[in-house]
């Protein structure tokens, strides 16, 4: 999957250039540690919380830099390191925990709220499409169908 988006030539490496300060290395967008590789339901998600960043480290003056930017278990992770004051990464923190929640009940695919869950046999779901507790019942679906969906 991680490679499949690496290719892509759309927000993901927009994202990753206007963000130097945040992404390493600066320059070559598809060789960024911290590359998203979500899909484009968390795309305003996560620009809302790359800009919160960036406030929060040019304010502070530390350094920052995304290591690595995924799903798991139905919502993002965004991990980073970096030396920042102890303000700085409560911001940085409050940013990233408010950008991960909101994914938890935001479609991975269309960016739709999914307030409804994969239940018990999430588990089973998830070995025949390992995405697929991040995506909306609708985007399931369209999917071909082949998803046992339990709510
Ligand atoms: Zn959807």
């Amino acid at each position: 999957m991680t490679v499949a988006l690496r290719s892509d030539s759309g927000w993901r490496a927009q994202l990753v250039p206007s963000y130097p300060d945040l992404f390493h290395p600066a320059g070559d967008p598809l060789a960024a540690e911290g590359w998203p590789a979500v899909d484009d339901g968390w795309r305003e998600l996560l620009e809302r919380a790359c800009a919160r960043i960036r406030a929060a480290v040019r304010d502070d003056g530390g350094s920052f830099r995304a290591t690595q930017i995924k799903e798991k278990y139905g919502s993002l992770r965004f991990y980073w390191s970096g030396r920042l004051s102890p303000e700085a990464r409560t911001r940085v923190e409050e940013a990233i925990d408010l950008a991960e929640a909101r994914t938890a009940t935001t479609c991975e695919v269309c960016g739709e709220a999914r307030h409804r869950k994969l239940r018990p046999r999430s588990a089973v779901s998830c070995r025949i499409q390992p995405r697929a507790a991040a995506r909306c019942a609708r985007c399931l679906r369209s999917n071909g169908g082949v998803l046992p969906l339990i709510f």
